[in-house]
Parts: structure tokens; sequence; C-alpha cells
């Protein structure tokens, strides 16, 4: 839990004043024990703890934080996902924690490749295959700009040929004459 109250401070620190604000009256609006001041963003007691805890709450749903789908825990850490549930984009992901991975102690038919990547590794695919793309696109743009060299070549042509057809009038009138 350390490490979420953590990533939810640093996301909020860094956010603008704007969404701090709207941070803050979630939180009010929240309203504790019936109590505004409960829900006091005083830098010492339970008011800080309290919004923090909320600001973490709010970054698992954001985030996207998975459940086990063995165990059914939250999964505070690095997690297991079904590669294939993942790139089809499905609504829930099959994610399971690193104990019920290593144990298979879950069940998902759905997918018989059974291919799991922890999220460290499925990040660098997701870089990978970014990186595909855009050299992709690149190799693509480098290719329409040598039609374009080569149409713009092809333009010059007649005015070539004209130029080679009067060198060869002037050498023809030279010999006969
Ligand atoms: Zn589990
Ligand atoms: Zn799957």
């Amino acid at each position: 839990m350390e490490e979420l109250l953590k990533t939810a401070g640093i996301y909020y620190n860094s956010s603008s004043a704007n969404l701090k604000q709207l941070a803050r009256e979630f939180f009010k609006s929240l309203d504790f024990d019936n109590d505004a001041k409960s829900a006091s963003m005083s830098s010492s007691g339970n008011g800080s703890l309290k919004f923090m805890e909320v600001m973490s709450l709010y970054y698992i749903i954001k985030s996207g934080r998975p459940f086990c789908e063995g165990c059914d825990e939250f999964i505070p850490g690095m997690f297991f996902t079904c590669s294939e549930c993942f790139e089809n984009g499905t609504n829930n992901p099959f994610c399971v924690c690193p104990m019920c991975f290593e144990n298979e102690r879950f069940i998902h038919p759905s997918h018989k490749s059974n291919l799991f990547l922890d999220n460290y590794t499925l990040l660098e695919a997701k870089r990978q295959s970014a990186m595909a793309t855009r050299i992709a696109a690149e190799a693509k743009q480098l290719e329409a700009k040598r039609e374009e060299e080569l149409l713009a070549t092809f333009a010059t042509f007649p005015r070539q040929n004209q130029v080679i057809n009067v060198v060869i009038e002037n050498f023809t009138f030279r010999l006969f004459w």
C-alpha cells in the first residue's frame, strides 16, 4: 500500500492547480463522518493521510490496477496478464498475482496459448510496437520522397531530349556542310 500512496502522491503533486482543486473538492464532497473538519487538508493528523488514501483509491481505479483471477485479491505490485486478452482489448483483462501464477492457481480456458506477460514486459512490448510503427511510417515517407524525385526526373526528360536534338542537329550540320 505504501508504494500506491507514494505513486498517487507523485501524480497529485505534479498535477496542475486546477486538477488539485478538483481533487480537493471531490474529497470534501465525500465528507467523512459527516464532519467537514475530518476531511480537512491539514498537513498534521488524519486529514492529509485520508486525502492521500482517497487519491490512491482514485489512482487504483484510473490506472486499472487489477485484482487476481486466482485469489481475488487486489494486486499491489507486479502481475502477469494474458497477452491475448490484453491485445483483444477486452473489458476484463485476465491478470494473476505472482504467487498464483507460480503455483498455477488459476483457470483460464478461453486462451489455450496461455502466453502470460508481466506488466514490465508488456510495457516494453508496447514500446517495441510503437517503434515498429514509427519505423514503418518513416520508410513509407522515404519511399514517397524517392517516387517524387523520380517523377521530377521524368518531368525534365523532354527538355533533355530537346538539348540532345539540338546537339545532334548541330553535329550533322557541321558534318554535311
Ligand atoms: Zn493471486
Ligand atoms: Zn486470455
